[in-house]
């Protein structure tokens, strides 16, 4: 029997808010432990919660940005549920009510686009953290309580299960993560937390219209671990179906060392967490006037970014689709073609180069020491006929490790191109008379013994020689 897979994707954004959700307290990361707690996000008694307004217009903007519709009223509801790192017993999040319902996502694979709808987008704070090692002594055997990341303002944003793959899933999360990036909402760092995903996953035979009994699956924070996740679960859960078992409802963790998922708890329903409105806050309320007011201000998203590179300069599809994949990169290109002028030319320098440098590094455009006008420098010393395309490429691996000019660096290493005829000329003429029966079967209609003299000139002058200029002697003195 075959198998269809079926994946619906849960994504919690963290928001970049200055401040949490319900208190003044610092998002900022990396501040020593509880050391941006109040009495509100500690949960002491009697405290109240006050909403961040920046947190409304952000989740506004990601809805916008989705083509969800952004309700006029939506509710805070408290899920109720114990663990430690949730000192007020409840999470405030929206249930029955949220903030932005349905939208889309287009994304593509392997060339092949698809729309993958979205059910819901709504507000959360988050919970703390435990620490199972002492953050400064590093002793074990308890754990500690860090609640800065509490009440820090989470969207979750809930796919309809209309993924059919690990590489869809991965596709959609990657459209997903560059348009919140886009819209300076969500920082969309995985290995830190700011953006997590959770995947339910079912199986179900081809040609059925029933879904099978899912399984959600936590704990994944690469792009890598998401589609190996995904990929082992489909296949435990096949062999658990070719074996004439059932799957159990559950969440399973994913263990990236070992590549399994782990059973943590059978998945509890919504009901379990007795979900009320919260009393503490008012309905939110949204007029029309707010949300055209953001609509207004929504930045160029990436499917925007792409089509306006195609048509503004010239590229093809798959090189825009490159630029726009981060907006970093977006950026850094734009500002070369404003300095440089040639967007063709940057382009093929950025995608092949800068980007083979990026990868060979891991590093972000942002780290990288060769900066727009850097690369523009380069470029016009190459359009001054100072140092050939070639000689280029070198200059360019040194400005990625120095940082310094290419200029200077040209000057400092006496690479300058060889330009000036009166130098070039006793050179070209030694060659000739060196090689008297390659000059006489060029004479004889060989012409394409020109390549060897090239080399010889090349080899002679270091590699400085004008490749142009060169060309241009060597065919006026050995004219027959
Ligand atoms: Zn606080």
């Amino acid at each position: 029997m075959t198998y269809e897979t079926i994946i619906g994707l849960e994504v919690h954004a963290q928001l970049l808010t200055a401040s949490k959700i319900f208190c003044s307290c610092s998002t900022k990361f990396g501040a020593s432990p509880n050391g941006n707690s109040c009495p509100v996000c500690l949960a002491l008694p009697g405290v109240l919660p006050v909403l961040n307004k920046k947190v409304v217009e952000y989740a506004i903007r990601a809805g916008l940005a989705t083509g969800c519709t952004i309700a006029k009223k939506s509710v805070f509801a408290r899920k109720n549920y114990f663990y430690p790192d949730l000192p007020k017993g409840y999470q405030i999040s929206q249930y029955e009510l949220p903030i932005c319902i349905g939208g889309k996502i287009d994304i593509a694979v392997n060339g092949e686009k698809k729309t993958i709808g979205l059910t819901r987008i709504h507000l959360e704070e988050d919970a703390g953290k435990l620490l199972h090692e002492h953050p400064t002594t590093r002793s074990k055997g308890a754990s500690w309580v860090d609640l800065n990341r509490a009440g820090v303002p989470l969207i979750e944003i809930v796919s309809e299960p209309d993924l059919r793959s690990a590489e869809e899933a991965v596709a959609y999360l990657k459209t997903l993560r560059a348009i919140l990036i886009y819209l300076e909402i969500c920082d969309g760092n995985m290995e830190e937390g700011s953006l997590r995903c959770d995947a339910n996953v079912s199986i179900r035979p081809v040609g059925e219209k029933k879904f099978g009994t899912r399984v959600e699956i936590k704990n994944m924070n690469s792009f890598r671990h998401i589609e190996n996740a995904i990929h082992h679960e489909v296949r435990r859960q096949e062999e658990v179906l070719k074996e004439g078992g059932r799957v159990i409802q559950e969440t399973r963790l994913w263990d990236s060392e070992k590549e399994i998922t782990i059973s943590m708890r059978s998945k509890e329903e919504a009901n379990d967490y007795r979900y009320f409105p919260d009393p503490d806050l008012l309905p939110l309320l949204i007029d029309d006037s707010w949300i055209n007011a953001v609509h207004q201000n929504l930045p160029e998203l990436p499917e925007a970014k792409k089509a306006r590179f195609m048509s503004q300069h010239q590229l093809s599809e798959i090189d825009a689709e490159t630029l726009t994949s981060s907006k970093s990169l977006a950026d850094y290109y734009e500002a070369c073609v404003k300095i440089y002028g040639d967007a063709k030319k940057i382009s093929n320098w950025i995608l092949t180069e800068l980007l083979r440098e990026l990868n060979n590094s891991g590093e972000p455009i942002e780290q990288c020491k060769v900066k727009p006008d850097g690369l523009s420098g380069l470029l016009q010393l190459i359009d001054q006929g100072k140092i050939s395309g070639k000689m280029a490429k070198a200059v360019f691996l040194d400005m990625v490790k120095t940082g310094e000019s290419a200029k200077d660096l040209v000057a400092k290493q006496g690479l300058s191109q060889v330009s000036d005829a009166s130098t070039l000329e006793p050179i070209i003429d030694k060659i000739i008379i060196a090689n008297p029966n390659e000059a006489e079967r060029y004479r004889q209609g060989n012409e394409k013994l020109i390549a060897f003299f090239v080399g010889q000139v090349m080899k002679e002058t270091q590699g400085k020689g004008n490749p142009a200029l060169v060309n241009e002697i060597l065919k006026r003195k050995l004219k027959p």
